[in-house]
């Protein structure tokens, strides 16, 4: 049988940008939006019902919007000429923009009831299966400002805060620069710059790189420094006293957690010099230069087609977890995955759920290469997480960045463990566990410089603004210190040219990633571990991943404790355990 490359839509709404039935779809939801006025009496017993029957109506709302914009999110992707498509994404903006007003002044009234009939509320109906989220809710509304003044910063907001990220991406995603007579955009020198077989390419792209920042540095740092001034005024005008607060809430971690993790990868994060020195000595260099750290060693030459790669990693899945291997069939054959290559469509890769009816659908562009395969492996885990926790309502079901990679970086461990099995070759283990490696430096040195970059900056940014000398001297003493001073020269311009540090919707974009890989790894030992008595674990921990603090959730379905050292110790030693094998390559193929 032949598996389709495209994606079927139609079983959601016939019909594509111009679907009748989407249309009616969104109406519903903009006159519900319309209609929604909370006029509730302060919470009793006598008035439960009717509080219950508002916050359920809410989420009801909620969850046919998220199912339309998810809808809407697929056609723009899968053709970017799709004007109506475009259209319908505005308006869906507007609505969720809508939405979140009612669900602010909302959650204000839940901060203003008293302690007892809440309790009864949250404990006595329905809804007693999101308490997490509604307690969340109501626990912000209680440390955030009166409901009027937050209404206002939340306006002002609009064009001041997020203001500044906007500007950011206009200059920044504007730029064309020529590299040996080709003009690109920065982000494809970046690509040069970081994966370029030819070193030369390499160099003359990470100068003109650096160059090309330095023209706009001016503008970031004043977007940077203006959005961290709003941010720092904002959480002193609701008596938080710590930058991290509002990212540890989002992340529902603590700050004990963060620390224990931090402080573990640098007392380890040690052994992956002798990883940067073996490249090194593959690459015929004394020492890295910053352009040197992501360039490619070994080759896989081998393509897969997209069935053959389907096939892969359900067979990989298989060994581990038939459940899994089961949903990536089934994914596959209901056509739930877009992988054509072909021009027209977005660039990168997204999983997307629609929760109505519980039904999810990958986006991305097979290209046939290693990396294709992983791709689609990490999708597929982004699916099954979603699938997993398909029959649960809607606020039971809303992770967290720093758990959302869980599932998809356990699928790509899976199948890069089964392709280093696979092999004898040098030249593709050399690459595999290069890969491995590079995203270990990425998520242990590189991203643990961008922490350090943070919380200095907003230490000193509290007091006055910081000149473009100063980001840049911030930034190469934090990539020094994380990279343990083992390169020749580091990227002082970093700072202007990393996107996550200017997304004013999401603070201090860096370690989560860095939690959620490590994570992963450490599931990913405990399922080595465990074999197939780790399947109902795994399943029962990624379905309360929407309704427990991160620190509860480990200790419940893993049994380990996030504030101390042994499981950031146990992951980072099996991720470090290929170090060794990496360098006894090397050596033998020099
Ligand atoms: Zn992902």
């Amino acid at each position: 049988m032949t598996i389709s490359l495209n994606w079927d839509l139609a079983s959601l709404f016939t019909g594509g940008s111009q679907s009748a039935t989407l249309a009616d779809f969104l109406d519903q939801i903009i006159t519900d939006l319309n209609n929604f006025r909370p006029n509730l009496d302060p919470l009793t017993v006598q008035n439960q019902a009717e509080w219950a029957a508002q916050i359920q109506h809410l989420y009801d709302i909620t969850t046919r919007l998220d199912h339309a914009s998810a809808f809407v999110g697929c056609l723009v992707s899968q053709d970017v000429n799709d004007d109506k498509a475009f259209q319908l994404e505005a308006q869906s903006d507007q609505l969720w923009a809508q939405l979140g007003t009612h669900w602010t002044k909302l959650t204000a009234l839940f901060a203003q009831q008293d302690e007892t009939a809440w309790a009864d509320l949250i404990n006595n109906t329905e809804l007693k299966h999101v308490a997490f989220n509604l307690n969340e809710l109501r626990e912000l509304a209680r440390q955030k400002m009166s409901p009027e003044l937050e209404a206002l910063a939340t306006e002002l907001a609009a064009d001041g805060y997020h203001g500044w990220n906007r500007l950011y991406n206009t200059v920044s995603g504007d730029k064309q620069v020529m590299l040996l007579g080709e003009e690109l955009s920065l982000g494809q020198l970046q690509n040069r710059y970081e994966d370029d077989p030819d070193r030369e390419v390499r160099r003359k792209a990470f100068e003109l790189y650096e160059a090309s920042w330095l023209k706009l540095a001016k503008t970031c740092a004043a977007s940077l420094n203006n959005q961290a001034g709003f941010r720092l005024t904002l959480y002193k005008n609701r008596g938080w006293d710590s930058i991290l607060k509002e990212p540890l809430m989002n992340n529902r971690l603590s700050r004990e957690t963060l620390e224990a993790m931090w402080s573990t990868i640098d007392s380890k994060n040690g052994k992956l010099l002798d990883y940067l020195s073996a490249k090194a000595k593959r690459l015929g260099l004394e020492q890295l230069h910053w352009y040197d750290v992501f360039a490619p060693v070994g080759e896989v030459a081998k393509t897969f087609t997209y069935q053959e790669a389907g096939e892969f990693v359900i067979e990989a899945m298989k060994r581990f977890n038939p459940d899994i291997a089961q949903f990536c069939r089934m994914a596959i054959d209901k056509e739930w995955i877009e992988s054509e290559n072909r021009s027209g469509k977005r660039a990168g890769g997204f999983c997307t759920s629609f929760p109505v009816n519980g039904e999810t659908r990958i986006f991305m562009t097979y290209n046939g290469s290693y990396n294709g395969m992983l791709t689609l492996a990490h999708e597929l885990g982004h699916s099954y997480h979603d699938w997993v926790m398909r029959d649960l309502p809607y606020g039971a079901s809303q992770y967290a960045m720093n758990v959302a990679e869980t599932a998809s970086t356990f699928n790509e461990l899976v199948v890069n463990d089964a392709s280093l099995r696979a092999t004898d070759d040098p030249q593709e283990r050399l690459s595999l566990l290069g890969a491995k490696l590079s995203n270990a430096m990425a998520m242990l040195m590189n991203i643990k410089s961008r922490f350090d970059f943070e919380m200095a900056f907003f230490e000193r940014r509290a007091k006055q603004q910081l000149s473009v000398d100063e980001l840049n001297e911030l930034m190469v003493t934090a990539q020094r210190n994380a990279f343990k001073d083992s390169l020749v020269n580091y990227h002082p311009y970093f700072w202007a040219s990393k996107l996550h540090f200017y997304i004013t919707e999401a603070p201090f974009y860096n370690f989560p990633y860095t939690f959620g890989y490590l994570f992963s790894n450490g599931v990913y030992a405990q399922a080595l571990s465990e074999g197939p008595a780790f399947v109902d674990r795994y399943i029962a921990m990624l379905r309360d991943t929407g309704s427990m603090d991160t620190e509860i959730l480990a200790h419940t379905h893993l049994g380990v404790d996030l504030t101390k050292p042994e499981f950031w110790e146990t992951a980072l030693d099996r991720i470090l355990g290929d170090v060794d094998t990496f360098v006894d390559l090397v050596d033998k193929m020099a």
